[in-house]
């Protein structure tokens, strides 16, 4: 497996998943470019990478679109070409739907789902230039699965997978490759950085993140899905049957969800 010289541009790549990914992909002759919020932990990441100096920081946020054009131009300044494009950045939930604000549904609609609509509309045009590219989407086994407490975190991914899957039909006669990728329980902070209703951090290492699978593992399994251009690739333990589950025995999946506890 190689992806010398390619370029992959990772969005959340400061933390959990993201970070493992570069690391991942670095370890095959990508060039990676790290993108979120804080520069200082992008940099820290970088320095971890193989050949720390073949990578590019590009800090920015995923619910301010006007920052993704000048963002652009920035890799393409220093590579020429964005080869996959990996929309990982993303905030879950732990709320009651009774409970949480508007405001919330929102804010996480933002982050998992106009976030990557928005970066990958930006990419597009260049990828449409070389007739190629790939997209590679992190959703979540919870993009199939309706899960309680996470109402606005289900309805982000699920939406994520209306769009690039209709995406991909568009625009695989002229090159486009999506890969979306749905994990189970990976050990990452995702649930203390979770919001709860109020917007407020959850600030907890849920149960079975803790128990869930390490990121570095995640990530080596995503590359090869990426690295074979998978249409979509499930990354889990147990808990990704609930997926067969559902599509066989829908009803038998709506009864088992309602008495399940999922923090
Ligand atoms: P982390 O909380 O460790 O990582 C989230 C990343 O998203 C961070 O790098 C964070 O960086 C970035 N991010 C958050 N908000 C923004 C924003 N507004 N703009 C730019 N970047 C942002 O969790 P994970 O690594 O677990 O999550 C990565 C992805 O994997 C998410 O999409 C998540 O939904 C998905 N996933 C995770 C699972 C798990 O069990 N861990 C299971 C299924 C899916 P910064 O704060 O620097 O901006």
């Amino acid at each position: 497996m190689s992806f010398a010289d390619k370029v992959v541009w990772i969005t959340g790549a400061s933390s959990g998943i993201g970070e493992a990914l570069a690391l991942e992909f670095s370890r095959y002759g990508a060039r990676v470019v790290l993108s979120a919020r804080r520069e200082e932990a992008l940099e820290a990441v970088r320095q971890k990478l193989v050949w720390p100096e073949n990578h590019l920081v590009v800090p920015l946020d995923v619910t301010e679109p006007e920052q993704f054009k000048p963002a652009l131009d920035k890799v393409l300044a220093h590579y020429s070409k964005v080869d996959v494009l990996v929309n990982n950045s993303g905030i879950s939930q732990r709320s009651l739907v009774r409970d949480t604000s508007l405001a919330v549904d929102r804010r996480v609609m933002d982050v998992n789902y106009f976030g990557p609509v928005a970066l990958t509309k930006t990419v597009m045009p260049h990828f449409a230039q070389r007739s190629a590219g790939q997209v590679v989407v992190i959703s979540s086994l919870v993009g199939e699965l309706p899960t309680p407490y996470r109402s606005a975190y289900c309805a982000s991914k699920h939406a994520l997978h209306g769009w690039f899957e209709a995406l991909r039909a568009e625009e695989y006669e002229r090159g486009l490759r999506v890969t979306m990728v749905l994990p189970g329980f990976v050990h990452t902070n995702v649930s203390v950085n979770a919001v709860t209703a109020d917007g407020s951090a959850h600030g907890q290492m849920d149960r079975y993140q803790e128990k869930g699978m390490p990121a570095d593992e995640c990530a080596a399994r995503i590359v090869r899905a990426v690295q074979q251009e998978k249409e979509q690739v499930i990354i889990a333990g147990r808990e990704g049957l609930g997926i067969y589950l559902k599509r066989l025995f829908p009803s038998l999946y709506r009864k088992i969800i309602r008495r399940i506890k999922v923090t």
